[in-house]
């Protein structure tokens, strides 16, 4: 299985000197094997992988953690589903009453934006998550998160290999044992890091409690807790400049030797 990072960034995207090595859109992970394709969250990296596919029809599967700005912000914007011949299934949890197309509905709605959901032309097959599925070679296992109006964590094996995908969650000081188990052996977990523990705490600017973002901290301690093969670090905070991500990796690399930092063209083979 290749992962491979087209966004990395949270809560909004970026862009500027400082932000070139690490890259500024916001999350998208596509996942490949055997030439099936399973597209994590659709924000604005999904329009880098729209450009880097090209102009042709595409299969994949787009799954969603969960439906904030930054999550699905690239979904107007990828090429993929404009082209009649492309086969794109949609995947996402219900919130607040809404299953994922009545909120990609409600997105792509004038005044806020121009283009509707009918105009995509692809073939477009809507999937509301609630349990474990299969996509082609992916079997995917969907875990509640502690996050603001939701968010899910997926484990996706493929080909005897397994990612775990968990961004967007607040631990609070405390090792979710339930997203631990579904960590448990995996090749590669991607993790929240938004906040150092100091910028959490209120010590270097407001408090981030209850922001629902993870630590630094917490992502190599969950990463050593689940004894999994490489941790990447992930869901960078908007503020934080190259300089200041490879420092937060090498400091993570003390904790967890097999870590690194996510950044956009980044592939992971696994
Ligand atoms: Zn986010
Ligand atoms: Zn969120």
């Amino acid at each position: 299985m290749q992962v491979c990072f087209y966004g990395v960034r949270g809560s909004v995207s970026v862009s500027g000197p400082r932000f070139l090595a690490v890259g500024g859109n916001t999350p998208c992970v596509a996942l490949e094997h055997e030439g099936h394709r399973l597209v994590l969250d659709g924000g604005t990296g999904l329009a880098a992988l729209g450009a880097a596919l090209g102009p042709g029809p595409q299969r994949l599967m787009l799954l969603f953690s969960h439906v904030h700005w930054d999550h699905v912000q690239g979904v107007p914007f990828f090429g993929p589903l404009f082209h009649p011949d492309s086969q794109i299934a949609v995947a996402g949890a219900r919130r607040a009453g809404s299953g994922i197309r009545e909120v990609l509905d409600r997105l792509m709605q004038p005044p806020g934006f121009p283009i509707r959901l009918d105009a995509l032309r692809a073939r477009l097959q809507w999937a509301e998550v609630a349990g474990a599925f299969d996509y082609g070679p992916f079997h995917v296992q969907p875990l509640e998160l502690a996050h603001p109006d939701g968010a899910l964590a997926f484990r996706v094996e493929a080909g005897g290999r397994a990612v775990v995908y968990a961004t967007d969650h607040e631990p609070a000081g405390q090792l979710d044992p339930a997203l631990l188990g579904l960590c448990e052996g995996a090749d590669l977990l991607i993790h929240d890091a938004q906040y150092t523990p100091e910028e959490y705490a209120g010590q270097a600017g407001p408090s981030r409690r209850g922001w629902g973002h993870a630590t630094v901290d917490e992502a190599t301690a969950a990463a050593r807790a689940a004894e999994v093969g490489q941790l990447a670090l992930f869901h960078h905070d908007p503020g934080r400049s190259d300089e200041g991500v490879f420092a937060l990796e090498a400091a993570a690399r003390g904790r967890f030797a097999r870590t690194i930092a996510a950044r956009e063209g980044a592939q992971v083979a696994l």
